[in-house]
């Protein structure tokens, strides 16, 4: 099969001929059908983040189950499939506990070699997936089946950045119908929270961005305002909101100066959601007093805070019936041969969600 890997940092990614490892007896084969870039796959790609080498990249796709391993259950051959960067197996202490986004096989379904390259070297898939590729073989907890009408490219989406963006909203912030989100950061993940919080119910949605594309994006898929960072920033959101601050503040950028910008435009008692993640060792500080008085929360959502054999088929269902927009998001398709100018793409903001159809 043909698949795209990452070898050395910075460097394009390299489309060779491999040849797929059988898969275990917990595993199944997936023919990918479409698979978006997301931002991780940039990071990945120019050594922000190290996974070892070589490296099948690309993690957030659908395809349709081929072969599955002996020990398999609940996935058989054809049945239409969404991938996962979280794993759910659904029995262990986590998954049981109602926190499946964080399953204990998280680390454990990275770990098996995946493919065979012409030199003979043996490369693993990023976060167990690897869906630049024609095939990949993952642990069944990786996917979740699902019967919808969505077309592959909007599908895909399912699998990381749409998921990671509604969540944040629906599992982990908590909105009432009338309520007000704001949300920094008008990428896909940014424009999937502004659905997310109208879905909620909110009222008040304001997607916050230094782009004028990404405003008028967020303005055409649900925002009621749309605001550029700068001076007057945090006034102009209490303003909107009768001068309370609003419910909740998903941010999209996780940088201190950005968290800070959050903190101050949420309510009280309200809530901050961080997505985005900061380079590695970055460090946030707020006074404890007002922290203490006000009892903001501040918390990050991990994948958000996905239950996937819960919020997979229904994010597919608000699809179908039209509540969430995904065709709006994907900017373009692309054939394998063309990730790096994908990359590049996505790289320069110049688009939301490019999709690889690679068979
Ligand atoms: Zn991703
Ligand atoms: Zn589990």
């Amino acid at each position: 099969m043909r698949a795209a890997l990452f070898l050395e940092a910075g460097a394009p990614l390299s489309i060779q001929e491999v040849e797929a490892l059988p898969p275990g007896p917990d595993d199944v084969v997936v023919r990918v059908t479409a698979t978006a870039l997301c931002q991780t796959d940039v990071s990945v790609r120019a050594g922000k983040y190290s996974y070892g080498a070589p490296l099948i990249m690309g993690h957030e796709a659908c395809g349709v189950i081929e072969a599955v391993g002996s020990a398999v259950e609940g996935v058989a051959v054809g049945d239409r499939v969404a991938t996962s960067t979280a794993p759910c197996c659904g029995v262990c202490e986590n998954c049981r506990g109602g926190r499946p986004h964080v399953c204990v096989l998280a680390q454990e379904v990275r770990k098996p070699m995946r493919a065979r390259l012409a030199d003979g070297s043996l490369a693993v898939g990023l976060y167990g997936l690897g869906s630049f590729a024609e095939q990949m073989t993952v642990n069944r907890a990786s996917v979740v089946p699902l019967t919808t009408s969505l077309p592959d490219e909007q599908l895909a989406l399912i699998g990381c950045g749409v998921t990671t963006g509604l969540g944040a909203v629906l599992n982990r912030a908590d909105i009432r119908p009338g309520g007000s989100v704001a949300v920094i950061g008008c990428g896909a993940v940014g424009l999937a929270a502004i659905q997310g919080a109208r879905i909620a119910g909110a009222e008040t949605v304001i997607g916050i961005d230094p782009r004028g594309a990404r405003r008028a994006d967020a303005l055409a898929l649900g925002a009621s305002l749309a605001l550029e960072p700068g001076e007057g920033l945090v006034e102009a959101v209490l303003a909107a909101t009768g001068g309370r601050g609003v419910d909740a503040c998903i941010d999209g950028v996780g940088l201190p100066d950005t968290v800070q910008q959050a903190y101050a435009m949420t309510r009280q008692a309200g809530s901050v959601v961080i997505v985005g993640l900061p380079p590695q060792g970055t460090r946030y500080s707020f006074d404890a007093w007002p922290f203490f008085l006000s009892e903001k929360r501040i918390s990050s959502s991990l994948f958000g805070s996905a239950d996937i054999r819960r919020d997979f088929p229904r994010y597919a269902r608000f699809a179908e019936e039209g509540r969430l927009n995904l065709a709006g998001l994907v900017s373009r398709t692309l054939t394998l041969d063309e990730v790096n100018e994908g990359l590049d793409a996505l790289a320069a903001g110049e688009v939301l969600r490019a999709v690889i159809v690679p068979n």
